[in-house]
C-alpha cells in the first residue's frame, strides 16, 4: 500500500520544493509517486502533477461569481473540489499498485487546510484507506528567534492533536541555516530558557510557561532537518517516515477500527 504524505506548512516554507525533492528521491530509488496539488491559487506548479486542483476549479472565476477575496476564494475551490474526492479516490486507487508514494501539496494559507471541514475530509478519507503522516514544514532560518519558534511549534501542535496522525517537523532550508539549535531547544529546556533570558517582557514569561507545556508535545514528535533544494537530510526524513508508518499501522489504525 502508498504511503500517503501530506505536506502541510506556512506560505514561503517550502512544502512545493519539499515535494518536488521528495520526488526525485524516490524515483532515484526506483519508487513511484502520485502527485496531488490543492492550492488553487498557485500559478505555477514545478513538479508534475497527477491530480491539479486547478484543473477542476477556476480560482479566480470562483472569486468573481461569489463575490468572495482571496481567502475564501481559495476555501470555496478546495470545498468544489472536495465533493468530487470520491472520484480522486477511485484514481488513487487505481493506481494505488504501482504507486509507493501519494504526496499533497496543501494551499498556501495553512489554516484553509488545517481548519476547514474539506482539508479534514480529505485528510481523514485517505487515512482511513492508507498510511498517512502529516509532514509539518518549517522555515528554519525563519525560525532562529525563540518567539516566532514557540509560535509555529504552538501551531504546529494544534495541528498534530487536530489530525492525530503520525506528524513530522520537517525542519526545511537547512542548506541556509542548520536546524541544530532547534533540536537542542526541543530536547533541552534549559537551553531555550537561555534564549530567552534576557526576555523579560510578558510575553518572555509567557512563551517560558508555554514552553513546559510543549515538552510533553515534543516528546511524541519526530524531527527532520532537510534542504529542499539540496537534498540533505532526505535520507534521514525517510528512515522518520518508516517508523511513522509503523506508528499509524500500531495506535491510528486500531483506534480507526474502533470507532468503524
Ligand atoms: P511553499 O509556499 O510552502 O510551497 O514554498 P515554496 O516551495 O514555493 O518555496 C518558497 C521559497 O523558498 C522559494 O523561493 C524556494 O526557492 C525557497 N526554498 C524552498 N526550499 C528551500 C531550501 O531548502 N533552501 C533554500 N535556500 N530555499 C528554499
Ligand atoms: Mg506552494
Amino acid at each position: 500500500k502508498p504511503t500517503v504524505i501530506i505536506c502541510i506548512g506556512m506560505a514561503g516554507s517550502g512544502k512545493t520544493s519539499f515535494i518536488q525533492r521528495v520526488n526525485s528521491y524516490i524515483h532515484s530509488n526506483g519508487k513511484a509517486g502520485y502527485l496531488l496539488n490543492l492550492d488553487p491559487a498557485v500559478s505555477q506548479v514545478p513538479f508534475g502533477a497527477n491530480i491539479d486542483i486547478r484543473d477542476t476549479v477556476n480560482y479566480k472565476q470562483v472569486m468573481k461569481e461569489y463575490n468572495l477575496g482571496p481567502n475564501g476564494g481559495i476555501l470555496t475551490s478546495l470545498n468544489l473540489f472536495t465533493t468530487k474526492f470520491d472520484q480522486v479516490l477511485d484514481f488513487i486507487e487505481k493506481r494505488s499498485k504501482e504507486v509507493d508514494y501519494i504526496l499533497l501539496d496543501t494551499p498556501g494559507q495553512i489554516e484553509i487546510f488545517t481548519w476547514s471541514a474539506s482539508g479534514a475530509i480529505i485528510t481523514d478519507t485517505l487515512a482511513a484507506s492508507y498510511p498517512t503522516v502529516v509532514a509539518y514544514i518549517i522555515d528554519t532560518p525563519r525560525s532562529t528567534s525563540p518567539a516566532t519558534f514557540m509560535s509555529n511549534m504552538l501551531y504546529a501542535c494544534s495541528i498534530m492533536y487536530k489530525t492525530k496522525l503520525p506528524f513530522v517537523i520537517v525542519f526545511n532550508k537547512t542548506d541556509v541555516v542548520s536546524h541544530d539549535f532547534a533540536v537542542e531547544w526541543m530536547t533541552d529546556y534549559e537551553s531555550f530558557q537561555n534564549a530567552l533570558q534576557d526576555n523579560t517582557t510578558y510575553m518572555g514569561s509567557l512563551i517560558n510557561s508555554m514552553c513546559l507545556m510543549l515538552e510533553e508535545f515534543y516528546n511524541s514528535l519526530k524531527v527532520s532537518g532537510v534542504s529542499a533544494v539540496t537534498g540533505e537530510g532526505m535520507d534521514e526524513f525517510f528512515d522518520i517516515l518508516k517508523d511513522s508508518v509503523k506508528e499509524y499501522e500500531t495506535e491510528y489504525k486500531p483506534e480507526l477500527e474502533r470507532m468503524i
